[in-house]
């Protein structure tokens, strides 16, 4: 007889294409998830330190009852009166700089990133987009034209349409020394005038690498002087992932024209969000905007929900003590374990960059894959990550306690 693995991968492998793949190594058969962990149907139980999504933890009840009840009531779409829109709107709004105070309501990061640049365009009168090497902004046909990820990966063109200007990944590990802002500066000088940079404020395909310091003031500058808007992508890293703020551009100080927000904002239940200045947001000039689904009851009620959550539980506080344990211990475990050539991030958005030399910094890309699928037999799951699959990409759920951390740093040295 098949086994239910072996049956769900047939049914899989004959309805849905195989663009969309498993996480590699022996499929996993997840049945259910309890905050920070994931069970399998063979009673495995797993540490998730891999999903941003589920934010305030897998099926945090909170979120749960607030989009049951919800149902329950009405669902609606946004062309009605209804405080639950405005609450929720107001809550994040409260969370950003004054002035970026109207938002809009989507279903994805897609959806987000594409309205952002829609903005842009409209806004500046210009068509041209910068993004940095080796970035994911999304799956909708810009966006792959605006995803070096995508488009230099496999399938892809391998080349940059005219209207993208990709700026070198500031990576002050790999290309230390390097005057990045003065290469950002020339890409930018390549052509005429531009709508704007889309930026991760923190790079996570790139190889979860921090900005370095002054780096988003020197891309806003530049920018505006070519008559463009700073867009700034907190898809991955917002929500108070970094520990020390909500949104991961308020460490440099600069204001973003334009922020985007998606992955956590739902904790898994599909949504996105824009926010910019009035002045931007009103330059569609009487085109109207409407997503059949953005900012519907049941959504704004799980948004809401989320942001209870976080406040409550003291999540952004707890993201930054546990991060700093988790950063502290994998920088010990690189004094014995010369395979580590690298450990970054901020909060609960770490990186560990795996090489074979530390001289020449030849990437350890086999030993990367073997190191996750070992450390998924341990119970732990991880992912790769970086234009070489090289990275190591942590960023659990926020609720993640201290005794996870100290098993995983237990489990990464023997698995090591
Ligand atoms: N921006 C970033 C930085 C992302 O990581 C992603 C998704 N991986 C997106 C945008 C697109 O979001 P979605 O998959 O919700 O469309």
């Amino acid at each position: 007889m098949m086994s239910d693995i072996s049956k769900l991968i047939e049914a899989r492998n004959r309805h849905i294409s195989k663009a969309m793949s498993i996480a590699h190594g022996s499929p996993l058969h997840i049945v259910k998830g309890e905050m920070q962990y994931l069970y399998s149907s063979d009673g495995s139980k797993y540490l998730d330190l891999v999903n941003n999504v589920s934010h305030v933890g897998h099926c945090n009840p909170v979120v749960v009852n607030a989009g049951q009840r919800q149902m329950a009531i009405l669902n609606t779409n946004s062309r009605y009166l209804f405080e639950g829109l405005t609450d929720y709107i107001s809550r994040l709004a409260d969370t950003l700089p004054a002035d970026l105070s109207v938002g809009f309501l989507l279903n994805s990061g897609s959806e987000a990133n594409e309205l952002a640049i829609r903005l842009a365009r409209a806004y500046t009168g210009n068509h041209d987009i910068a993004v940095i090497e080796g970035a994911y902004h999304g799956h909708t046909g810009m966006l792959i034209e605006l995803s070096p990820y995508k488009f230099r990966g496999p399938g892809g063109k391998g080349h940059p349409e005219p209207w993208v200007r990709v700026l070198p990944i500031p990576d002050s590990y790999r290309r230390a020394g390097n005057d990045f802002l003065l290469e950002a500066e020339m890409t930018f000088d390549r052509g005429g005038n531009v709508a704007g940079v889309l930026v991760e404020t923190m790079l996570s395909c790139a190889g979860q690498i921090p900005l370095p310091t002054g780096y988003l003031q020197g891309l806003q500058d530049m920018t505006k002087r070519k008559g463009g808007l700073l867009i700034a992508d907190e898809v991955q890293v917002g929500f108070g992932r970094v520990g020390t703020h909500m949104w991961a551009f308020e460490e440099t100080g600069v204001v973003p024209d334009i922020v985007v927000m998606g992955k956590p904002i739902g904790n898994g239940h599909p949504m996105a969000a824009v926010f910019t200045t009035a002045e931007i947001a009103s330059s569609f000039r009487g085109m109207e905007f409407f997503s059949t689904f953005g900012g519907n009851p049941v959504s704004c009620a799980i948004g809401m929900a989320v942001m209870d959550v976080l406040e409550e539980e003291e999540l952004l506080s707890k993201a930054l003590k546990h991060g700093s344990q988790f950063k502290n211990g994998l920088d010990e475990l690189m004094k014995t374990h010369d395979i580590i050539g690298d450990v970054r991030g901020r909060g609960l958005f770490l990186g560990i960059e795996l090489v074979k030399n530390r001289e020449t910094l030849d990437p350890a890309i086999q030993e990367a894959s073997d190191f996750v699928d070992n450390m998924r037999d341990l119970g732990v799951l991880l992912s790769t990550d970086g234009p070489m699959h090289n990275v190591i990409k942590i960023k659990p759920p926020m609720v993640i306690s201290q005794q996870d951390i100290d098993d995983t740093l237990a489990k990464i040295d023997l698995s090591l």
